[in-house]
């Protein structure tokens, strides 16, 4: 097979990690390249290869397993860096996303890896965006190479604890192996000169673990600032892998799981502060901050001219975009109604009861979907409706 046809196989393979971008290229897409959205807006396209889909491993949900029935081949270091780097010259790529299977022992696909990276800082001179994913077993003077030739290093945990990641990889080694590589990786980008930041990924539904664990484990890594942020997959069966018989995890769960860690990480939440149900996972059938608030309806409406911003941002239907500008405005004129806070992209449908301008809700009721919404016990009667609005509990 010759270079382009074995890059078309394994960037195929690289497309199913959740790592920029939750699809595969479409369709007339050059091979390999990836749109991505970036944090301040616009886009980008990286480049995401795994150097080789050969694996040793019995990871229980991947396709690429030992056991799996696909075609296997390998690029070698040299080889990842001119692709890469014809991608870049022709301005089809910004940036690379580098990923391996583990054939035989994982420290010689590691040094594959990091030699690929090698050739493209050191012979290529390229000093753009790298993403490296440590593999399962790389050594710590890996992790510290890693470290200072990419940008990014992430390294997958699957699962908040052991028992869960046994159930899902049984190669793979949560406390004694993948947590500590990647604390490891995320001080060595905190505390030394090279700019980057880690991230990681779980598998969401087959091990049984509970949203609860696995938000509990990334806000504390978040709060060390080891971690930048995570990615949650849920579980899809793929026919021929060990877990094949599995029943598929809903979507939304996924969904939820990166709203909620938008509250950490975005919109000033603790993690104590999550609306978890009983069973310990998010509610499915709402967002997390509207859940917040409609345990907290006492808390609200907040006064559109005064309220501050941390408190704004809880508000559901407002956006950390949108708080910002309206703390801006106000200062310099007054807000007359809901279509001057739909102007700044206040979504006034969520948002109306939970905000108030000059004394009064910008609307009177829920939306039937929130108000269906409200714990149990807490249903507002229709006298509730009509008696005057409270004082804003933040004025
Ligand atoms: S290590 Fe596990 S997840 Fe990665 S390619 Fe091998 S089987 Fe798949």
């Amino acid at each position: 097979m010759d270079r382009h046809q074995r890059l078309a196989i394994l960037a195929e393979a690289a497309a199913d990690d959740r790592e920029h971008g939750l699809a595969k290229g479409r369709p007339g897409d050059p091979v390999g390249i990836t749109k991505v959205r970036l944090p301040g807006g616009g886009c980008t396209n990286i480049m995401r290869i795994m150097q080789t889909n050969a694996c040793s491993l019995a990871c229980g949900y991947c396709p690429t397993f030992c056991g799996g029935k696909v075609k296997r081949t390998a690029l070698g270091p040299e080889e990842v860096a001119t692709t890469f780097m014809e991608a870049h010259r022709a301005g089809l790529a910004q940036g690379l996303f580098l990923t391996s299977g583990v054939p035989g022992k994982p420290v010689r696909a590691m040094d594959r890896m990091l030699a690929a990276v090698e050739t493209l800082r050191r012979k290529e001179g390229y000093r753009g965006y790298v993403h490296v994913k440590l593999l399962p077993g790389a050594e710590a003077a890996q992790v510290e190479a890693a470290a200072q030739l990419a940008n990014r290093v992430s390294i997958n945990l699957e699962g908040p604890a052991d028992s869960y990641v046994r159930r899902l990889a049984r190669d793979k080694d949560f406390s004694g192996d993948l947590l500590p590589k990647l604390e490891m990786a995320g001080r060595l980008l905190r505390d030394g000169p090279q700019r980057g930041s880690t991230t990681t990924q779980f598998v969401v539904g087959p091990a049984g673990e509970k949203d609860r664990e696995i938000l509990g484990l990334v806000a504390r890594l978040e709060r060390q600032r080891l971690l930048h942020h995570a990615h949650f997959s849920a579980f899809q069966p793929v026919v021929g892998t060990p877990m094949e018989g599995e029943p598929s995890t809903p979507a939304t769960r996924e969904f939820r799981l990166y709203q909620a860690e938008h509250l950490l990480r975005q919109y000033g939440f603790d993690f104590e502060e999550l609306p978890f149900d009983v069973d310990g996972n998010l509610p499915l059938d709402h967002d997390p901050k509207t859940a917040w608030a409609l345990r907290h309806v006492e808390q609200f409406p907040l006064e559109v001219g005064r309220a501050p911003y941390e408190l704004l941002l809880r508000v559901p239907g407002v956006g950390p975009k949108a708080a910002l500008t309206l703390v801006r405005e106000r200062r310099r004129s007054v807000f007359r109604g809901p279509e001057d806070l739909r102007r700044i992209g206040v979504d006034t449908v969520r948002a109306g009861y939970f905000l108030a301008l000059r004394g009064r809700r910008l609307s009177p009721r829920l939306p039937a979907h929130q108000l269906r919404l409200l714990p149990h016990g807490r249903h507002l009667t229709q006298a509730a409706w009509k008696t005057p609005v409270p004082p804003c509990a933040f004025r």
